[in-house]
């Protein structure tokens, strides 16, 4: 019988034996900004992945935005079910490359900790009003660096912290320059970001007739697939005859399906994230957000109530912005109709 104080060894010595040379090995990890007696029976890997998924910003995620504002139907992705789509395709790409899946998931589900409420629009707000910016990729390994646990943050290894860090490209360019690009693992996140949120947000976008079948554009679905998991299994399946596993090497897709993926990206900007019906809301969002900064700026003192994390030696802006960027979507439209709504008297005696 397995010895269960060896059990993290053996799983080590398992990575050694069945992963690529380039793979991260959790026995060769950077380690964490404070050291800490190794668990018994999980990589140091497994044991970041479980911290994000047992902390409170990650059950947040349930009720933040991805495309369409706080939608109440069942089926609208959220930033939830986003980062699970992320892990599942990344960890599939990073399993297919005998990459580390761990590290994997580890990266994926924390990725998008950071995100404000009501997605870029809470964003583009705090980018204004922040002297030193706003960026939810910053902001997610600001998350776990920092403000979870009540300012002690997860203690994650580097190789986690930096895939977080490294996974966004907003409208750049998908591929990453030499030099940039980080470990495979965190580079098989970056690129499962893009395959999981251009496909979602289609299939949402049709869910919610803001586009309709005959608009997307024939020659993109020719080359991506004619249905959603034919897309998804198509992009996985390029992206693992596309990359190189190597030393310098680069998780990528083939240039035609890069260049498919790209198209279909900027027809949804167009066509989508910013058309009327969709974005409309948004621009509320963003004044509604802009009130809470202003209010708490000038009323530090009541943020405590609110369950945001005491008083500390940051600046009142980093302070206020960290409040509001950790909010869900429906805990910031509660806390304004509180603030700034007034409540009908409700007692009915003559
Ligand atoms: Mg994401």
């Amino acid at each position: 019988m397995t010895n269960r104080f060896f059990i993290r060894l053996t799983l080590e010595e398992d990575e050694r034996q069945v992963l690529s040379p380039y793979a991260c090995l959790s026995s060769q990890s950077k380690g964490r900004e404070r050291t800490e007696q190794p668990c018994p029976l999980r990589t140091c890997f497994q044991h970041d992945r479980d911290r994000i998924l047992h902390c409170k910003s990650f059950r947040r995620l349930k009720h933040k935005t991805q495309v369409f504002l706080s939608p109440e139907g069942d089926h609208y992705r959220t930033r939830l079910t986003h980062t699970l789509e992320v892990s599942q395709i990344a960890r599939t790409i990073s399993r297919s490359l005998r990459l580390n899946e761990d590290l994997t998931e580890a990266i994926s589900l924390g990725h998008d900790l950071g995100h404000t409420p009501f997605g870029h629009a809470g964003e583009r707000v705090l980018d204004q009003l922040l002297p030193q910016g706003f960026h939810h990729c910053r902001q997610s390994l600001r998350v776990v660096d920092v403000l979870e646990k009540d300012g002690r943050g997860l203690n994650l290894t580097h190789e986690v912290r930096d895939g977080i860090l490294r996974h966004s490209k907003g409208r750049g360019p998908v591929r990453m320059l030499p030099g940039s690009r980080g470990s495979l693992e965190g580079q098989a996140v970056r690129l499962a970001d893009i395959i999981a949120y251009v496909n979602h947000d289609l299939d949402d976008a049709l869910r919610a007739g803001v586009v309709s079948r005959d608009q997307v554009p024939q020659d993109l679905l020719e080359v991506l697939g004619q249905s959603h998991s034919q897309r998804i299994n198509c992009l996985i399946h390029d992206c693992l005859f596309a990359s190189e596993i190597s030393a310098t090497g680069e998780i990528r897709l083939s240039d035609p399906l890069l260049a498919a993926i790209t198209d279909l990206r900027d027809w949804l900007f167009q066509h989508v994230y910013q058309v009327a019906s969709v974005h409309d809301d948004f621009a509320k969002a963003e004044r509604l957000i802009s009130e809470l900064f202003a209010y708490f700026m000038s009323r530090p003192e009541i943020m405590p109530h609110y369950g945001a994390a005491p008083l500390s030696d940051e600046s009142l802006e980093t302070q206020v912005a960290d409040f509001i960027a950790g909010m869900s979507d429906r805990y910031a439209l509660r806390l304004y109709e509180e603030l700034f709504l007034p409540r009908p008297w409700r007692s009915l005696v003559l």
